[in-house]
């Protein structure tokens, strides 16, 4: 693994100025927003990954978490379950939150039905919303089994289904949109059915359910954007030779040691982990497209915070436009800049306040 890097000299023999540039070239995002994500997320690493896990070894009894407790669950009680009506329900009224359009465009899924949401024997696993042409409705397809999560993928889907029915009158060939929006109203409907969940739990589900949110969101942003410094790094450096393993599994010990915090114990056989990552590979400078989805969704959400009123039609304009915009187009309207790094700052924003709320849940 160490002596090859194609990439590297395909991204230099075409003339780009540095290896990740092919990707963001393909990925339709500019090099500039990339950088601006990846520093204010490991500016915001103490805030996030380091004082959650110093709060979870806690929580388990633990002066230090070893690695392998970093996602473990801290739930003990019986999960509570939702029906499909409950479901159903909390789903509507979290679309209801952005307006009586977004619940009655969700509702129509259920009401002719469009959905497919029963598992059954011989199904097919997994879930999706399916688009058809522009002139036609897309079908949402799950196995919802009554938990937490498929409450979460409801949503999921839905927001994918509503952002398809909304973008429609731009017509087949406009309506899909790019890569860096693709995910933007699935990720705000899960968002705000989960904001809806949190304020209905009892108290005794709630340190449960937040540590399942934020170690998903570390996950996808803190994680993600470490992976995403530790292959720059490695790629810079191969640009002037071979790399050895040693100095890999070097790499990777400073990135994620610095990402984790002083309170997760990198144990021995550690060094070696980058090779479970085949992105790394078989994809390379793919890791931030995750934290980019994520985070510009947090951005969003933080400034309906601000302004839920405000918010909803230029929301409802973002998703209509389909793909005739950029993404900076898009956020252009909301006073939002991504290649800005406190547009990502504000995106975190949303992570540290439910660790936040875990603290408190922690303390009390
Ligand atoms: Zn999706």
């Amino acid at each position: 693994a160490s002596t090859a890097s194609p990439s590297t000299s395909l991204a230099r023999w075409r003339g780009f100025k540095r290896p990740a540039d092919a990707r963001h070239l393909a990925n339709e995002v500019d090099g500039e927003s990339v950088d601006a994500m990846a520093e204010a997320v490991a500016a915001a690493y103490p805030r996030l990954s380091h004082r959650y896990y110093a709060l979870k070894a806690k929580v388990l009894g633990k002066p230090k978490l070893d690695q392998w407790d970093r996602n473990a669950p801290i739930e003990t009680g019986r999960p509570r379950r939702f029906d499909w009506l409950e479901g159903r329900e909390l789903v509507l009224s979290s679309f209801g939150d952005l307006g009586g359009e977004f619940a009655d465009r969700a509702g129509r899924f259920f009401d002719q039905p469009w959905i497919d949401g029963q598992a059954r024997p011989g199904k097919q696993s997994g879930a999706y919303c399916h688009p058809v042409t522009a002139n036609r409705h897309p079908y949402v397809f799950l196995n919802y089994m009554g938990e937490r999560r498929d409450v979460l993928t409801l949503a999921h889907e839905l927001g994918h289904a509503v952002h398809n029915t909304l973008a429609a009158d731009q017509g087949t060939l406009l309506a899909d949109t790019p890569l860096t929006l693709a995910e933007t109203a699935s990720i705000f409907a899960e968002g705000l059915t989960f904001d809806r969940l949190l304020l209905a739990a009892p108290k005794k589900e709630r340190l449960g359910l937040l540590a399942g949110r934020i170690e998903d969101g570390l996950n996808t942003v803190v994680r993600q954007i470490a992976f995403h410094r530790f292959e720059t790094r490695f790629h810079d450096e191969r640009i002037t030779g071979e790399v050895s393993a040693e100095r890999i599994g070097q790499i990777w010990l400073e990135e994620m040691g610095a990402s984790l915090g002083p309170a997760v114990e990198l144990n021995a056989g550690y060094e070696h982990w980058w090779s479970y990552v085949s992105h790394f590979v078989h994809s390379p400078f793919y890791v931030y497209a995750y934290a980019f989805g994520d985070l510009l969704v947090a951005a969003l959400m933080e400034a309906r915070r601000a302004d839920p009123e405000g918010f909803t039609p230029l929301y409802r304009e973002l998703l209509a436009g389909g793909g005739t915009r950029t993404y900076v187009e898009a956020l252009k309207p909301f006073g939002l800049n991504p290649r800005d790094p406190a547009f990502w700052r504000a995106g975190c924003g949303r992570l540290e306040r439910l660790i936040d709320e875990f603290e408190a849940a922690v303390a009390s």
